[in-house]
């Protein structure tokens, strides 16, 4: 019986963000229909169920790192994918939510929480490439989903994604 081919295995993760760039995969419509054939989507929480465990051909990953938890979720993650591109402007850059970067967040955790002391969390919002290599970097504040679409083929097809140099919005 003759083998068929794996298919290449997509992961993608969510780290401190609105979930606004998963939106972004999941409006592909007909797009997202040709990419699940063309990989094996192993890891999505935002629309499928599946293992985390395993190796990667591609992890996409949305969002800043916050917390003590997912700093050390983000060096899982790139242990297990081959190549890891972050989506959007939480990833790439912080989000809105790096605002916490210029002041104290300890005192911004006492004025919005009941019980601050249960909260753990850095003092800082970062992008994924302060924390592990990235192999590419897709801006925007959502990214724009036909330049997902192109990076993700462009991974696939091992070349480097033809997507503009600007943002779409925010960085
Ligand atoms: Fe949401 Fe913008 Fe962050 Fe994407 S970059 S997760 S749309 S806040």
């Amino acid at each position: 019986m003759a083998e068929t081919a794996r298919k290449p295995r997509l992961g993608v993760w969510k780290f401190a963000s609105c979930d606004g760039c998963q939106l972004s995969l999941l409006d592909c419509e007909d797009e997202l229909l040709a990419v699940a054939g063309a990989v094996d989507i192993a890891y999505f929480p935002e629309a499928t169920r599946g293992d985390v465990k395993g190796r990667y051909d591609l992890a996409l990953v949305e969002g800043s790192i916050t917390t003590p938890h997912d700093a050390e979720r983000i060096r899982d993650v790139r242990r297990w994918a081959r190549t890891l591109v972050t989506i959007g402007a939480c990833a790439t850059a912080g989000g809105i939510q790096a605002l916490r970067n210029f002041a104290d967040v300890a005192e911004y955790a006492a004025v919005v929480y009941a019980r601050p002391d249960y909260i753990d969390t850095l003092a800082t919002s970062t992008p994924i490439a302060e924390h592990v290599p990235v192999d590419f970097e897709l801006r925007g504040c959502p990214i724009s989903k036909h330049q997902l679409v192109e990076v993700i083929a462009a991974f696939l097809a091992g070349r480097r994604p033809v997507t503009p140099a600007h943002s779409v919005c925010v960085e």
